[in-house]
């Protein structure tokens, strides 16, 4: 199957409410644009400099997000263009990205990541965590960013009853976020293997890589 046909069946099978990030990690400029001429236009990648690369090289109307761990020493590299950050996972983090959104004048939009999870491999804040910063003064201090959602990832697992598990909880704790705070509006929420739980579970947004692009060779 090719990247265009796998693109064209996944968006088939989204409602309009789902915002699709086709993640373009290890591809190739080709590959990702083989995708842009089928009219996707929100690519994800989990390494700033290969993003920073791409975003070089490729057409000026693609969004970039940046789905992975990401390195304090690294924001800098993406602010003047990345729109939105997935993987927020410690206040650190979000000064800098703050700091260097306010040198490129921008306001960047980010996503807070829970660990879900059982596998302690799997970076992000717990829901305690997160109530705890949403109560302190200290967001209300940071202009430049925009928490405008959460992102997680659920187990490794063939046991879809965990996945849903597991993503339901995240959703649940996106409502209660919701109830005091218009801007949160997305739920960063499946991957290529359980994006269907994802949605039925209330995802907003699914990060899909290899069911469009084919496995990754690293
Ligand atoms: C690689 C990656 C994806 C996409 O994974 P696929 O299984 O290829 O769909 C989604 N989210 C994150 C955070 C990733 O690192």
């Amino acid at each position: 199957m090719s990247i265009k046909t796998n693109l064209k069946e996944i968006i088939k099978k989204l409602s309009e409410d789902v915002t699709l990030v086709a993640v373009s990690k290890t591809k190739s400029n080709e590959e990702i644009m083989e995708a842009y001429e089928v009219g996707q236009r929100i690519f994800g990648e989990n390494k700033v400099q290969e993003m920073a690369k791409k975003w070089e090289d490729l057409p000026k109307d693609i969004e970039w997000h940046m789905i992975g761990h990401v390195q304090s020493n690294k924001v800098k590299y993406m602010a003047p263009f990345v729109s939105l950050i997935h993987g927020v996972d410690s206040l650190k983090l979000l000064k800098e990205i703050n700091k260097q959104a306010a040198k490129n004048e921008r306001v960047i939009e980010c996503l807070l990541q829970v660990h879900i999870a059982k596998e302690d491999t799997k970076f992000g804040f717990s829901e305690e965590e997160i109530t705890t910063l949403w109560n302190d003064h200290v967001l209300s201090e940071l202009t430049n960013v925009q928490i405008i959602g959460l992102m997680g990832m659920a187990t490794f697992t063939e046991d879809d009853v965990i996945v849903q598990r597991e993503f339901e909880s995240l959703y649940k704790l996106f409502k209660a976020l919701q109830k005091n705070n218009n801007a949160i509006k997305t739920l960063s929420m499946g991957m290529s293997n359980d994006y269907k739980i994802g949605i039925k579970e209330g995802s907003t947004m699914v990060r899909i890589g290899s069911s469009i692009f084919g496995k990754r060779n690293y």
